[in-house]
């Protein structure tokens, strides 16, 4: 599913667009609440596996039975203001029994004033001679008209015919880029071994190593066509990092630190290892190497090289403390954890460039995190998910509102994004982001992946232009 592809419903209350949203969603009964995948506020559904099909009408209002003209016209702001954020193509809805009311022209003239197009949609024209009436809504000044009946079905078929000229053919659905390289990147303090581990996966039975074109081998990449043990063939790329370039080592970590920060490198890498040494354990430096990964928004694993000494440590006598070889890792990578504690759970790898030991875990991981980084998320997913997130734990109220999320959806992957538009702008405070967060790698596998939260809101809007942003 296109995330861009939507269509929103908006209009003054009781103009009939739950009926036409289950009309266009080929459903006959209104269940506004009980659907899967819908917050209070927004309902969604997805016509056709092709676009999503929003009713705004929920919007400012979902907690109030009687509600007063403030409340009535701030509801209808934020619907438009949704509308307009999160949709490609907008149907005002306006009652043709009716007729035109004051409310429809402040909503039309919200629309315009973000320079927005809406189809203008007469609902309740039952019959053919019912047709006269949508002549009065002229003065909203968006024609044509369509006039449709919910109720029975009246008009929808065109309906959907507008959608579909409004939307554009629906696009093939998008191929994943075989060829496209996972661009490793190590980094870590200098000794730690990243250029032993590039040299240990170098000697893979299974690999094929070329130059990347225009590149010299000890300069900037290394490309990678790796044999799976299931037979896919796997396309990577080592991206230059201070310790895979053996000519001109950097060997300070003053040196590294700043060469790591302004490397292109990280910022280019789909997948980041970070390398630390098993005796050394997570430096300070580490932590800091670790916190600019997580900024970059890279998949990341924590690669503990050097285990040898472990694995011989235990073979000759047990450590005090430790009954075997696997407890004293797991007290490692539950030490690396707290240490770490902002990661996004990153995988712990532990291996020896020495002895080749579990380097064949590696490749495996880094092509794992690049596949998690570009899951594509499902809408309903993620606003069943966000609707239980914000019920088991509501955020704080600022200046007595009570920031909410009416609708959310992924903006992007690698690092995977996804936009919350909410009622107010606030910061999202950090432990609330961290909550979302792990909540989201918990239910969608990202073990390793961060994900990036956008908050958009009407005052985003207003304060960044006043004027529709698309
Ligand atoms: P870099 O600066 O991070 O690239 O580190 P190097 O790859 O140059 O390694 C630094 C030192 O650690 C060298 O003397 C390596 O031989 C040694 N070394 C690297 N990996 C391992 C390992 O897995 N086990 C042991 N015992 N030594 C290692």
């Amino acid at each position: 599913m296109n995330s861009k592809r939507s269509v929103a419903l908006v209009g003054r209350p009781n103009v009939g667009k739950s009926r036409l949203f289950n009309s266009l969603a080929g459903r006959r009964i209104a269940i506004v609440h009980e659907q899967p995948g819908v917050t209070r506020d927004v309902n969604t559904f997805e016509v056709d596996n092709d676009y999503t099909l929003m009713d705004t009408g929920g919007i400012g209002l979902a907690t109030q039975t009687v509600v007063n003209q403030d409340d009535l016209l701030s509801a209808v702001e934020e619907q438009v203001f949704f509308a307009i954020k999160a949709a490609e193509v907008i149907f005002l809805v306006v009652d043709g029994r009716e007729g035109c009311m004051p409310l429809d022209i402040i909503i039309a003239e919200k629309l315009r004033q973000y320079g927005k197009k809406p189809l203008l949609v007469v609902n309740k024209i039952d019959s053919p001679d019912l047709e006269e009436r949508t002549k009065e809504f002229s003065c909203l000044g968006f024609s044509p008209a369509v006039p449709v009946s919910a109720e029975h079905s009246r008009g929808i078929g065109d309906l959907r015919e507008h959608i579909e000229a409004m939307l554009g053919p629906k696009p093939p659905d998008v191929e994943t880029d075989l060829e496209r390289r996972i661009k490793i990147c190590f980094i870590g303090r200098p000794n730690v071994g990243k250029s032993s581990l590039c040299n240990g996966l170098l000697k893979s039975e299974r690999l094929v190593v070329h130059e990347a074109p225009g590149t010299t081998r000890d300069s900037v990449a290394l490309d990678l066509d790796y044999e799976a043990p299931n037979g896919e063939q796997w396309h990577f790329q080592l991206v230059d990092t201070a310790g895979l370039r053996k000519s001109g080592k950097i060997d300070t970590p003053v040196e590294y630190f700043s060469s790591v920060r302004s490397h292109a490198s990280l910022a280019n890498a789909d997948v980041v290892f970070q390398v630390i040494d098993a005796r050394e354990g997570v430096s300070r430096q580490d932590k800091v190497l670790a916190g600019e990964t997580v900024k970059a928004g890279k998949a990341m694993a924590l690669v503990v090289n050097k285990w040898d000494y472990a694995l011989e440590t235990f073979e000759s006598e047990p450590l005090s403390g430790y009954e075997d070889e696997a407890e004293f890792r797991a007290g490692f990578a539950q030490a690396a954890n707290r240490n770490l504690f902002f990661l996004p759970d990153s995988p712990i790898l532990f291996v020896s460039a020495l002895t080749g030991y579990a380097l064949n875990e590696l490749l495996a991981t880094a092509h794992e995190l690049d596949a998690r980084a570009s899951l594509q998320l499902s809408t309903s997913r993620i606003n069943r998910l966000i609707s239980r997130l914000f019920e088991n734990r509501e955020p704080r109220r600022i200046q007595g509102k009570r920031f909410k999320v009416y609708y959310a959806v992924q903006t992007g992957i690698r690092p995977i994004r996804i936009r919350l538009f909410c009622n107010q702008m606030t910061r999202l405070e950090e432990s609330y982001r961290r909550y979302l967060q792990k909540a989201f790698i918990t239910e969608f596998g990202l073990h390793g992946c961060p994900v990036n939260f956008e908050l958009v809101s009407k005052h985003s809007l207003n304060r960044r232009t006043n004027r529709c942003p698309r």
